[in-house]
């Protein structure tokens, strides 16, 4: 097998592994074939990292922050150079095709690492005058020890879009993998060492939800940033909120992209694809609400439906794969369920809808056309290859329907009027939204939720917020006055 991490676990520095913890098989979606198998962390192992994590931090910290950047930057080129070897293993992880892994895993963990290491010297205070001499300046300081809660679906990204900022700051971290998806961040804990990290500055601990909610609850845990879906997120965020933690929430969504009938339909079918598809659907910010202005709407369903029928499902490992299975058994079922949901309730089905008859958690690329509003796919994140696509007239009508959900986590536009794109996305209630595009991510720009989707937000400028604190600071030129 390539490249395994050979432990469980990344504790202090070093693999550590503890097989009294409950077992957790890692399973490749494509064949079922169990690629590694680990153990949950124990409540000593737990322990140890947080121990680990906060007998770290001062002392990077008191880096000068130029120092902090070397080392991520560091890590950031040897994830390039190992980017075959960790995009395989990436998609033994979750199956998605190893033409997606190589261009947007571990390489956008990449970008976040270089990112944030150039970030790390800028960050500056202020000096704010207070009238007679008197003045305060401002110190951004480090939060202290984060946890980093994974979701299975970008299992590398998720990690070094949590460590890079967190680390850059002056803070460490111990990871949560999901129980789904636990290799990825073993290679980059093994990665950040190797690049001089040291010893306890990222730590990686394997288990289900109760080795996130032993995290959770630490009293040596300042911030706790999760990605996952919104029932985990109310429970993280009150757990959290018990020791007045700092929190980011990187929830689900159910995104609006709005197709006006004067877009480049090629353009706007390409990406309704990408933001359906992708990941076999399994990313959190899709648009899988299409809503298209009738105009348009046959040409788009009919070319929609040639472009998707000619997806290449195949071996995840496939350099010419486009599409492979769903992460787990679990969550093919679950899609299928909606799937048939969609029928039930009166959609059309316009392409997909079956399990493919071969080993491993396939199933077609879906359309459903001819869905409205209330109907359970509309209304509910399916996580899975399923496009849901819903006709409109006016774009008040269309915005007032975009916006007519719990979630707000991202939206998109298309049309060739630039004038009207500006006005929708005004209006759209989402923190990331696109215009004549679908799904594009870089680290430079700020990524999060509005609504059910979460808070804080991660990448650019916006990461500093949430990985650090402000300190003020009265100097005073003069005598005290005091009444008494
Ligand atoms: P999930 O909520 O089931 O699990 C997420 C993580 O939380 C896992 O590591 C899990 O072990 C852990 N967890 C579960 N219960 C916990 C508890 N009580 N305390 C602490 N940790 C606990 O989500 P998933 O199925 O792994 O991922 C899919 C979901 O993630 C979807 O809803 C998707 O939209 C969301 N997601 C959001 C983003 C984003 O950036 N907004 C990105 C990717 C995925």
């Amino acid at each position: 097998m390539r490249a395994q991490p050979t432990a469980s676990h990344f504790i202090d520095g070093e693999y550590v592994e503890d097989t009294t913890g409950a077992p957790i098989e890692c399973v490749y979606a494509a064949t079922g074939e169990i690629v590694a198998r680990l153990h949950e962390a124990t409540p000593a192992l737990i322990d140890r990292a947080l121990a680990a994590a906060a007998r770290a931090q001062a002392d990077w910290a008191a880096l000068r922050p130029v120092e902090r950047g070397r080392v991520l930057h560091k890590a950031s080129q040897i994830i390039r150079a190992r980017n075959q070897e960790l995009s395989e293993l990436e998609t033994l992880d979750t199956g998605k095709p190893i033409q997606e892994t190589l261009v947007a895993d571990a390489t956008s963990g990449a970008d976040a690492l270089e990112y944030f290491a150039g970030f790390a010297a800028t960050v500056t205070g202020q000096t704010v005058p207070v009238g007679g001499g008197d003045f305060v300046y401002t110190i951004r300081e480090a939060l202290g020890v984060c946890v980093g809660i994974g979701a299975w679906n970008y299992p590398t990204q998720i990690a070094c879009w949590k460590a890079a900022p967190a680390l850059a700051f002056g803070n460490s971290m111990v990871f949560k993998p999901s129980e789904v998806t636990p290799l990825g961040a073993l290679k980059l804990a093994e990665i950040l060492m190797e690049a001089g990290a040291p010893a306890g500055l990222f730590n990686v601990v394997q288990g289900r939800g109760s080795v996130g909610a032993a995290l959770v609850t630490d009293p040596r845990v300042a911030k706790v940033s999760l990605t996952g879906s919104v029932p985990t997120g109310r429970k993280v965020y009150a757990a959290a909120a018990q020791g007045i933690r700092h929190v980011t929430m990187e929830l689900g969504g159910k995104s609006p992209l709005v197709i006006f009938d004067d877009a480049s339909l090629e353009d706007a079918i390409g990406a309704a694809m990408l933001g359906n598809f992708y990941s076999t659907g399994q990313i959190c910010s899709n648009g899988t609400r299409v809503f298209v202005q009738k105009g348009l709407k046959q040409r788009f369903l009919s070319r929609l439906k040639e472009r998707t029928e000619t997806i290449l499902i195949g071996e995840p490992l496939d350099p010419e794969t486009q599409m492979g299975p769903m992460v787990t058994a679990d969550q093919l079922d679950k899609v299928m369920g909606y799937v048939e949901a969609g029928v039930a309730e009166g959609a059309t089905l316009i392409t997909g809808g079956k399990r493919l008859d071969r080993a491993g958690n396939y199933m077609q690329p879906t359309v459903f056309a001819d869905v409205t509003d209330q109907m359970t796919i509309a209304r509910e994140e399916i996580f899975g290859p399923v496009m849901v696509v819903l006709d409109f007239d006016t774009e008040d009508e269309v915005i007032a329907r975009a916006n007519d959900t719990e979630f707000g986590l991202a939206a998109g536009v298309f049309t060739s009027d630039l004038a009207r794109a500006l006005r929708v996305v005004a209006q759209l209630q989402a923190g990331t939204c696109w215009i004549n595009t679908y799904n594009l991510t870089p680290v430079e720009a700020p990524f999060g939720g509005s609504k059910l989707s979460g808070v804080g937000r991660e990448n650019g400028h916006a990461a500093l917020e949430h990985y650090t604190q402000v300190k003020s600071v009265y100097v005073a030129t003069g005598p005290v006055d005091a009444p008494y």
